[in-house]
């Protein structure tokens, strides 16, 4: 089968070819497994973190992609959830022990024997992989392949986030970043908290338009002071300046929510202008987002279906997966970047 696969860590900036397109054998279900025909594979800043190893894959080559639909071509013994044809999505958690701790009190997705899709086990930058059934979804039927393919990790994460908010409806809202997920969260939450306003960060000034044409009340620049304190923030971007600009927007007892897997490393620096009293003190909370759990995706399709969500989205070929990712290094964002097979 047709792959675009890993085989070193190295940085975009300098390598725009990081992905090796290789005829790579094709996989077979093992016990409680599933064949599946992938349709489309949607392109997150993940990608870079295992390409780039802020989170390398313990083993290369390896397939990345881990927003996958297509359609189930093969079972395995002991499966019993599809049928050859079902369609199916696979999000960034591919498996976990279902024994530990935090398995058993449904906080798998800080189990320590988690393994995600396309770093830990190859993924859907292919024509075919497979994947333990009961780690596989149904999609609604309201989204074609290439709509629900950004559902299964930008907005699930986003789903995540913005429950770790804590949020109560009619409390402000502040999204720093506005990338894929960015703007998944800003319309799951104009719909969940109705009388929330939304303010919302991003240094691209094609990107404040857009989330003001999405109803953010208001948007500015990173930096930027915003016209009220916000009782919480999500941050999607990968670096540390929105998180330390965020701190100053917000309200006493707020709370920004970090949604990033890894952070990189050029504006570190950035953190020694953090002043304690500014943008700490008066009970202020940092709280981190580690992976999702099958009940936020799950939860998080049904209500992306009840909300009719189309995540904005552009199509690219499965060899056009470097150039995808280039263009997601360089901030060429609008809306998803979805890998169509065929
Ligand atoms: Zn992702
Ligand atoms: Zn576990």
């Amino acid at each position: 089968m047709k792959a675009m696969v890993l085989n070193k860590i190295t940085q975009v900036t300098e390598n725009k070819r990081p992905l090796e397109k290789t005829e790579f054998p094709e996989p077979e279900p093992k016990n409680g497994q599933i064949l599946i025909k992938v349709s489309t594979c949607a392109v997150c800043h993940t990608e870079l973190d295992e390409i780039e190893g802020r989170t390398p894959p313990p083993k290369l080559p390896i397939i990345p992609g881990h927003q996958v639909v297509g359609y189930v071509e093969a079972t395995g013994p002991g499966t019993r959830n599809f049928q050859p044809g079902d369609r199916v999505g696979v999000a960034w958690i591919y498996s976990s022990c279902g024994r530990c701790r935090y398995c058993l009190r449904g906080e798998e997705n800080l189990c320590p024997d988690f393994k995600a899709t396309g770093r830990d086990a190859h993924g859907g930058y292919a024509e075919f992989m497979v994947v333990p059934e009961d780690f596989a979804y149904t999609i609604p039927e309201l989204f074609s392949d290439a709509e629900a393919a950004p559902l299964l990790c930008a907005g699930a994460i986003g789903y995540r986030s913005m429950r770790l908010c804590n949020l109560k409806d009619g409390q402000r809202l502040g999204l720093t970043g506005f990338g894929a997920s960015g703007h998944l969260v800003l319309k799951m939450a104009s719909y969940r908290y109705p009388k929330t306003d939304i303010y919302v960060f991003a240094r691209n000034p094609q990107e404040r338009e857009f989330a003001r044409k999405l109803g953010a009340v208001w948007a500015g620049d990173t930096a930027d002071e915003a016209p009220e304190k916000l009782d919480a923030i999500i941050d999607t971007t990968p670096v540390w300046k929105p998180v330390v600009e965020a701190l100053k927007n917000l309200t006493p007892g707020g709370r920004l929510v970090i949604n990033a897997i890894r952070k990189e490393d050029v504006d570190q620096e950035y953190l020694l202008s953090l002043d304690y009293p500014t943008h700490l003190w008066m009970e202020k909370e940092i709280k981190s987002v580690a992976n999702v759990t099958r009940s936020n995706v799950q939860e998080f399709l049904a209500l992306a279906a009840e909300m009719k969500i189309k995540p904005e989205h552009q199509e690219y070929s499965l060899d056009e997966a470097n150039q995808a990712l280039v263009e997601l290094k360089e901030g060429k964002i609008r809306g998803a970047k979805v890998l169509t097979m065929e």
